[in-house]
């Protein structure tokens, strides 16, 4: 099997196995788990920020810093298809109370001025806006980076309108493996920060939510609110120490396996593909017949991939596809597509 669905369908290898099974642990619960200590002050130094805090999903780092940041009825702003609006079960409005305004972007960019034109006046007929939640890379923009100058002029904007600030960073990874821009130079425009380890860094489970230390302070009470407390995690934080150590240096080569890929699909025949909108891990594709037709061909092939529309399909390149797989995957596409 070559299986593109996903860069979290990744498995932990024999070593990162050893790690977790190795692990020291104690009740993190209590505060006694050091390898999970470990991998909070790991991912801290990182980005650049005083703490972090593990958990055991994205979607939970994202909802706990929207309910760290607001009040039920406040509102959040945020790009129509980031993850943290589409793909988290109206989290905003069920756990924290939230509206969500939304921001009409270009692959999940948007500029300052589209950030002023949404601020509400203050005044008493408005929800008082208090969140602006940007997403780099994003996912459903197709691993899009965040030019930094673009990415400092919105989140200027809205420190000056008094706006807290939210990066889902779940592929942040990527965004510094791609541009050499050090997290922490992303980071620092940001209040909170989201990171994944079961991405394309192939840790089994868990992200952080970094910020100033009182931030993740409150942050741990809205884990524990929220289900995430969790007991002798260090077993699989374990995991991903490992995967921080010794895979995100291994993210350039999904993102040439990409690029790969990209090119060796234009000019097929019913695939319209612009390789130059590939950035990082993952590639969107446009069919002429019903894209769930040519993904049911490819799984005949062992090919996996995602429709993610009537005529869209999504590959993620990831730590278990080589360059070989990626080439026997476009020789096997061209043979169902002549
Ligand atoms: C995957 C992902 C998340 C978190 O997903 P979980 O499955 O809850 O860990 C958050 N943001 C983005 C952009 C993602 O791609």
């Amino acid at each position: 099997m070559i299986d593109l669905r996903s860069d979290t369908v990744t498995e932990p290898c024999d070593r990162m196995r050893e790690a977790m099974a190795t692990a020291q642990v104690g009740d993190d619960v209590l505060g006694a788990d050091p390898t999970v200590k470990q991998l909070e002050e790991f991912t801290a130094e990182i980005l650049g920020k005083e703490a972090a805090l593990y958990m055991p999903s994205g979607t939970m780092t994202n909802q706990v810093a929207i309910r760290l940041h607001t009040q039920p009825g406040d509102e959040i702003v945020m790009e129509e298809n980031s993850h943290t609006y589409y793909y988290e079960s109206g989290g905003p409005a069920a756990l924290s109370g939230v509206m969500c305004q939304l921001i009409k972007g270009d692959r999940g960019l948007f500029t300052a001025e589209q950030l002023t034109a949404a601020l509400r006046p203050k005044n008493l007929h408005f929800a008082p806006t208090k969140l602006l939640v940007l997403e780099n890379t994003h996912n459903r923009g197709g691993g899009k980076i965040w030019p930094i100058d673009q990415l400092q002029s919105v989140t200027n904007t809205a420190r000056n309108a008094n706006l807290r600030t939210h990066l889902d960073g779940a592929r942040l990874w990527n965004a510094s493996a791609a541009t050499g821009i050090p997290e922490k130079e992303y980071a620092k425009h940001f209040d909170t920060i989201s990171v994944c380890f079961s991405k394309g860094l192939g840790a089994p489970v868990g992200s952080a939510l970094a910020g100033s230390a009182e931030m993740i302070d409150r942050a741990r009470r809205f884990r524990k609110m929220f289900g995430g407390g969790m007991r002798q995690a260090g077993i699989i934080a374990a995991g991903a120490i490992f995967a921080l150590q010794n895979n995100r240096p291994k993210l350039k080569a999904d993102h040439k396996n990409a690029k790969l890929l990209a090119e060796g699909l234009t000019g097929l025949k019913g695939i319209d593909i612009d390789p130059a909108a590939v950035e990082t891990n993952i590639v969107f594709f446009n069919t002429t017949d019903p894209a769930a037709e040519l993904v049911e061909k490819m799984n005949q092939k062992e090919i996996l991939m995602l429709a993610l529309g009537e005529n869209s399909i999504r590959a993620v390149t990831n730590l278990m596809v080589t360059k070989e797989m990626t080439n026997q995957a476009i020789e096997t596409i061209r043979s169902i597509c002549q």
